[in-house]
């Protein structure tokens, strides 16, 4: 075991001239929390779960003291600070809308800690609204950087962020830069610059212009996305533009996709997170779809009380504890989602790991029946049959499939037939499917544009 930078590029000036020291102050926060980071999340099971512990018992009493809303939901016992975390009832979304619409943030004026606002990016209904701290923030910075150097991630790559967004001007995109990608530490380690491309409607080959215009280096952005842009370019041709990976967020990447991003050499690693807790877990190096626990942030439990059952795998609700949430606590947060949890990775990291990841509201289809299997429309599918720019499926009630298309013209009725047709072939029998043409999605705040949303589960 080493402790050693020598893979990570330095800046000439990257240490502190001044007598007796080493690091520049401004330096030294981001370097200790990186070092903190690495060491939780690489730590010993037993030392990890002490500390877990202790900040649960922690955030535990904080709640019991700051709550009514808390005190209400904690079992009955002298000391909060023994109570387990399987005594606690799950935690829906209603409850955190309770929670927050009557008591507010539970970090209060008088305390060190700042909080803002934030909400989820739910398409459809009511988002949740949640307070956040500015500890949450700085952890979240921190945390991501970490992941580089858990992988030995270059850091002077560009690093090329792309997102939906509320863009009114002629391309229907934006595009900002930055000199570096990195917070904190950019005169430290030489570090790649960074670029933000905001897109909602865009005129797509000036979209790819700017896509490939400078070396890509990290393409952060969501599945939806590369398999929308792969309809136009070749996997090769993102390669050639400087793309040495693509960091997927809000959803698993395709396995094909996966498989043609390997074949140009561009590495593919997906992290799990939300809106409301931060970091969940990021993808093994090794064993793709497999999902390492940011161990320093949540803790996961796995609910299978439902018996719900895909590919003949027995899967459970996804429970999490975010140990931070002081601001709007996080406590078996019932996340929407299915999964599979191991002890351990095949890799040989042994600490907890999430595997076959379902969102379970964005995911399932539910029958007349009642039973639910999966559903998911490549974007492919509907490239083939209509020209647009955007598409949505909404399950509106148990009997009725929505599909939206975005495009400025109006469908024919042959195109709304045969996209009908489509999505009965991936949803059997027994709905209504209804094609409505939209010049503009509305998203809402659903920053992952689902192409699928079942709005009858929760
Ligand atoms: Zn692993």
């Amino acid at each position: 075991m080493k402790i050693d930078f020598s893979q990570f590029a330095f800046a000439n000036r990257a240490f502190s001239e001044k007598p007796m020291t080493f690091c520049e102050p401004a330096h030294r926060e981001m370097l200790a929390s990186l070092i903190e980071l690495v060491a939780l999340e690489t730590a010993s099971h037993k030392a990890l779960e002490q500390w877990q512990a202790a900040q649960l018992r922690n955030l535990l009493f904080h709640v019991s003291q700051r709550s009514a809303f808390w005190r209400r939901r904690l079992p009955a016992k002298k000391n909060v600070r023994d109570l387990s975390l399987s005594s606690l009832p799950v935690l829906t979304r209603a409850d955190v809308i309770a929670q927050v619409q009557s008591e507010g943030p539970l970090i209060l004026r008088t305390d060190p800690l700042t909080t803002s606002k934030s909400s989820t990016s739910g398409s459809s209904g009511t988002p949740v609204e949640f307070f956040v701290s500015d500890m949450n923030r700085r952890y979240n910075t921190a945390r991501s950087l970490a992941q580089h150097f858990i992988e030995g991630r270059p850091l002077s790559l560009n690093r090329t962020k792309v997102k939906s967004g509320f863009i009114e001007n002629k391309n229907g995109f934006t595009v900002a830069k930055d000199p570096s990608w990195t917070a904190g530490l950019d005169s430290f380690f030489k570090v790649g610059k960074g670029k933000y491309i905001e897109y909602a409607y865009p005129n797509i080959p000036k979209l790819l212009e700017e896509l490939t215009r400078d070396p890509i280096g990290y393409l952060v952005t969501i599945p939806h996305f590369i398999e929308f842009v792969i309809q136009y370019i070749e996997p090769a041709d993102l390669k050639r533009a400087g793309a040495d990976y693509w960091l997927c967020l809000g959803g698993s990447p395709d396995e094909q996709i996966r498989q043609k991003f390997a074949d140009v050499g561009i590495i593919v690693r997906a992290s799990y997170s939300s809106e409301e807790v931060g970091p969940i877990g990021h993808e093994c190096p090794m064993n793709p779809g497999h999902y390492h626990l940011a161990a320093s942030n949540v803790i996961v439990e796995l609910d299978k009380s439902e018996g719900i059952i895909i590919d003949g795998k027995l899967m459970g609700r996804v429970l999490i504890t975010h140990l931070h949430s002081y601001a709007t606590p996080f406590i078996r947060y019932d996340i929407g989602d299915l999964a599979q949890l191991k002890d351990s990775c095949p890799c040989g990291h042994n600490g907890p790991v999430l595997s076959d990841i379902r969102g379970r509201s964005k995911l399932l289809l539910k029958h007349p029946d009642g039973h639910l299997i999966p559903f998911y429309v490549r974007a492919g599918k509907f490239i083939e049959l209509v020209k647009l720019s955007g598409y949505r499926i909404r399950q509106t009630d148990l009997r009725t499939i929505v599909v939206e298309i975005e495009r400025p013209d109006p469908l024919t009725s042959e195109t709304i037939e045969a996209l009908k047709n489509m999505v009965v072939a991936h949803s059997g029998p027994g709905f209504d499917i209804e094609v409505l043409h939209v010049e503009k999605i509305d998203w809402g705040k659903n920053t992952k544009q689902l192409g699928f949303k079942n709005e009858i589960l929760s």
